[in-house]
């Protein structure tokens, strides 16, 4: 399918895009599951490519460099979420890769699973990892997902932290929250993982069916970080939370959690969410994984297998991201030629 892409602006980017991950978001958009999707729907926001052009003033990038984009592709840059660099919170409404409002075009945004993209410069990372930039596209959205409440609740050396689900988000939990120094405790609820979590930095893997395991962390964990796409029952978790300890959402099934206040009360725990992180916050994610070697476990596919990879998602068959190679695509640019490269179509 031909889709537009904006006219480069004076500080935007045309990018390439060389890989693009697939997000359990992808998956639940594609399939309306948080009931906001708008069709047709080019999911994609984790995304590597190559600046092809730039606009005249743009200072940030050059044609050739390497650029990651993530969730985000506008903001306000004004209002106090902005200004506290969260621009995914931005009160004027963040503009997302996908599924969010065309600003330039009208219509809705579309992302990733595309040849190009137009970006703004202050949307695009840089990447600093030298290769295997199949495996550094996951980084922009599972990483970041991860990577950000890790931070902000502690994660470091002395501390136990458990991750629930090693999917796409959890597997780069672990390697995050290892790298971070922290101990790791992996809850899978499928046997066939344990071995692998072992191998990506858990120090300890729970079957989370095992209620002897389960009740043995009772009181444990510093911190939960909980990945799971689908509906699970959080209060088998929170009591292995510590006192004052954090059970922190970063899953976003299609239907509402069920907390018993218990749960809560005892301990007086919290449970508290998060969501992606800032551009500022993404690219310090970036330059932390390339320090530390860190990329995802990926499976590597031809868009047009795309389907049936999601079919393997919805039944919890990847280890641990499939990532579509753009480049290998038949589909090519479409240039619009009554207007030029006013309108440069791409295919999706
Ligand atoms: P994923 O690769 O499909 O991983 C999800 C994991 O959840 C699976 O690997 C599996 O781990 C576990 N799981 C699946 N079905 C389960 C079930 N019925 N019961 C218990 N565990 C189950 O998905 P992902 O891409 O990591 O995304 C995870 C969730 O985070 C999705 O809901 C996605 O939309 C959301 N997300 C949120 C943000 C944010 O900003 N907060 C950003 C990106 C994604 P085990 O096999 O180990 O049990
Ligand atoms: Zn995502
Ligand atoms: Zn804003």
């Amino acid at each position: 399918m031909p889709i537009a892409r904006r006219p480069l602006g004076p500080e935007d980017l045309d990018l390439e895009i060389l890989f693009c991950g697939i997000c359990h978001s992808d998956l639940h958009q594609a399939r309306n599951e948080w009931h906001n999707t708008l069709y047709p729907c080019v999911p994609g926001h984790e995304i590597v490519g190559r600046v092809s052009a730039v606009g005249p003033q743009v200072s940030k990038f050059a044609p050739g460099d390497l650029v990651g984009v993530g969730c985000l592709v506008d903001s306000c840059r004004t209002c106090s979420s902005c200004q506290d660099h969260e621009e995914q919170f931005c009160e004027q409404g963040a503009v997302f890769t996908y599924n969010g409002p065309d600003h330039h075009l009208g219509g809705h945004t579309f992302g990733g699973y595309s040849k190009s993209l137009v970006v703004h410069q202050d949307f695009a990372l840089r990447i600093r990892h030298t290769d295997r930039l199949e495996a550094v596209a996951p980084l922009l959205c599972a990483g970041i997902t991860t990577y950000s409440p890790l931070k902000r609740w502690g994660c470091g050396p002395g501390q136990h932290v458990g991750i629930v689900g090693l999917g796409g988000l959890g597997h780069m939990a672990v390697k995050i929250a290892r790298a971070m120094g922290a101990q790791v405790t992996l809850f899978t609820s499928s046997p066939s993982k344990i071995a692998e979590a072992q191998r990506l930095g858990a120090s300890e893997v729970v079957l989370s069916s095992d209620p002897a395991a389960m009740q043995a962390l009772r009181g444990r964990l510093d911190l939960l970080l909980d990945t799971v796409s689908a509906d699970h029952d959080v209060n088998a978790y929170l009591p292995l939370v510590r006192r004052h300890g954090a059970m922190v959402v970063v899953g976003a099934p299609e239907n509402p959690l069920s907390v018993a206040s218990f749960s809560l009360l005892f301990g007086a725990k919290t449970l508290a969410g998060s969501l992606i992180g800032g551009i500022a916050e993404t690219q310090e994610m970036l330059d932390f994984c390339a320090t530390h070697g860190l990329v995802a476990e990926v499976e590597v596919i031809r868009m047009e297998d795309v389907n049936q990879a999601y079919e393997r998602l919805l039944k919890n068959d990847v280890k641990f991201r499939f990532v579509i190679d753009m480049q290998a695509w038949s589909g090519h640019d479409l240039e619009n030629q009554e207007s030029g490269a006013a309108d440069r179509a791409t295919q999706a």
